[in-house]
């Protein structure tokens, strides 16, 4: 595995030197064959459990943890950081793009404010099968090579075997990553990280000046539109969209506390911690558009000396973004009806199978895909919508039938199943379903082997997760 070194030339406490700690009897539970090799990652099978466990040969391998602040929950951290993932470098595909490897899990760092540095079991497998099903409904999304059992327990409530997970990411610069630079007024840092950004997810743009930095905002905005449109159209929710588990590439990090909506409901929200629904389902837009202002005050200095003239000049960019999103949201909503154009009476025509969804407590994925069959008279309409669909009938027929296919999965990781799957990792370190149910989200929009697999259970609702176990 040929390792080049990132983020060492932006600031001296900006990618901080260290190693993983070794583990007593690493176990390779998980390996993405097909990542492996679009990647080309040699590394032999005997090898990989030590490798991606973090038992390092220090000879060829020179791992970091980036420093990075965050707002959690609306609040600044200066400091957060790498606390319990190391990068090792990235790697070229087949199409010479650079790619991140990051373990997580493998041991304390100079980032981890009293933190064990270490990862669950559970956590390590969520991460990747929800990554593998997010890739597959096609969500921009950080990607799983390994999970490897560490052989030692972590200390949870309860005590938890612990496990360290491969993460392969386009970059892991983060809105936190300009806002710890921002932070410490380091102008040189930011301009570098920004230019770093620009040639590794936007190369497109080749102005200079302050155009560049606005230019490269618009850019994240941009993707960040098009990363929670993709979120909201397979009913994901993200649980925790801190400033720094939001990546600048547009792809989603960080599987902590998500699950997926199973009744339809804007308001819905699984995630403990958030008991003010600050990450729910529909909010998720404004936090986003919260997040990118955070950014956008990160790139001030970078804009002008006179700040309020750089304020001017970064604000359209945030204050637009309401505007962008809807028009992609409404394109969503066409997609998954099948509306082609635009016509008048299609918001209304989508409020009402909305507001239906959530009074019948329906089914978000089954509801569409059942919308999309009935086009070809494979699956009758559901009851409740029958008199909603007289209307939307009018709006599209069966050359619609691609598209909608293309927009609504059968197949969605459901949290119970996913549950289930993690229990027995936690208790056997495998799972009797997992290779035939990962085989399943790997092709979301086709008929599962088990009808019971597109089924979520009456208490769904009270289904809960939690942050950084
Ligand atoms: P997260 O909730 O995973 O986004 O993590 C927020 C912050 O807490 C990051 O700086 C993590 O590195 C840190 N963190 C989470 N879990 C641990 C842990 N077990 N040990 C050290 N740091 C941690
Ligand atoms: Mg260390
Ligand atoms: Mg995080």
């Amino acid at each position: 595995m040929k390792l080049v070194a990132r983020y060492t030339q932006i600031a001296d406490d900006f990618a901080v030197p260290d190693f993983p700690s070794a583990v007593a009897a690493p176990k390779l539970l998980l390996w993405n064959d097909v990542l492996a090799q679009q990647l080309n990652i040699d590394v032999a099978s005997a090898e990989r459990a030590q490798v991606f466990a973090g038992n390092l040969n220090s000879s060829n391998v020179a791992p970091v943890a980036l420093g990075y602040s965050g707002h959690q929950f609306g609040h600044f951290s200066p400091r957060l950081g790498d606390g319990r993932a190391h990068l090792l470098g990235a790697v070229a595909d087949q199409q010479q793009q650079l790619w991140d490897i990051q373990l997580k899990g493998a041991g304390a760092t100079p980032f981890s404010r009293g933190g064990d540095g270490r990862c669950a079991i559970g956590p390590a497998v969520r991460e990747y099968i929800m990554s593998e099903a997010m890739h597959a409904l096609g969500v921009p999304t950080t990607r799983c090579l390994a999970v490897v059992a560490s052989g030692e327990t972590v200390y949870r409530q309860p005590p938890q075997p612990g496990a360290i997970v491969t993460r392969v990411a386009r970059s892991h610069i983060r809105v936190g990553s300009f806002q710890y630079l921002a932070s410490q007024g380091d102008v040189a840092g930011l301009q570098a990280l920004a230019d770093l950004a620009i040639a590794r997810h936007y190369p497109e743009i080749n102005t200079t000046g302050p155009e560049r930095y606005l230019a490269f905002l618009a850019k994240v905005v941009e993707k960040q539109i098009a990363l929670v449109v993709s979120w909201m159209r397979v009913g994901f929710i993200h649980g925790v969209m801190n400033t720094d588990n939001t990546l600048i590439s547009g792809e989603t990090i960080d599987y902590g506390p998500c699950a997926m909506m199973n009744q339809f409901d804007f308001d819905t929200v699984f995630s403990s911690i958030d008991r003010q629904g600050r990450y729910a389902f529909g909010n998720q837009p404004n936090i986003a558009n919260w997040n990118c202002a955070r950014l956008a005050e990160s790139l001030i200095p970078l804009i002008s000396d006179d700040e309020e003239q750089a304020v001017a000049l970064l604000s359209p960019l945030i204050n637009g973004f309401s505007e962008q999103f809807n028009h992609a949201f409404s394109q969503m909503w066409a997609q998954k009806l099948g509306l082609d154009g635009e016509q008048a009476g299609d918001k209304e025509l989508v409020s009402e199978l909305l507001g239906l969804l959530k009074t019948h407590k329906l089914d978000y994925t089954n509801s569409f895909d059942a919308l999309t069959e009935s086009l070809q008279g494979s699956v009758a309409i559901p009851s409740e919508l029958a008199a909603w669909s007289i209307k939307w009938l009018t709006r599209t027929n069966i050359d619609s039938y691609p598209t909608m296919r293309q927009a609504n999965p059968k197949l969605i990781p459901r949290n119970h199943i996913i549950e289930a799957i993690l229990k027995d990792f936690t208790h056997q370190h495998q799972s009797p379903i997992l290779n035939e149910y990962l085989h399943a989200l790997q092709q979301p929009f086709q008929s599962p082997v088990k009808e019971s697999w597109t089924l979520a259970p009456e208490d769904d609702e009270n289904y809960q997760t939690f942050c950084g176990t």
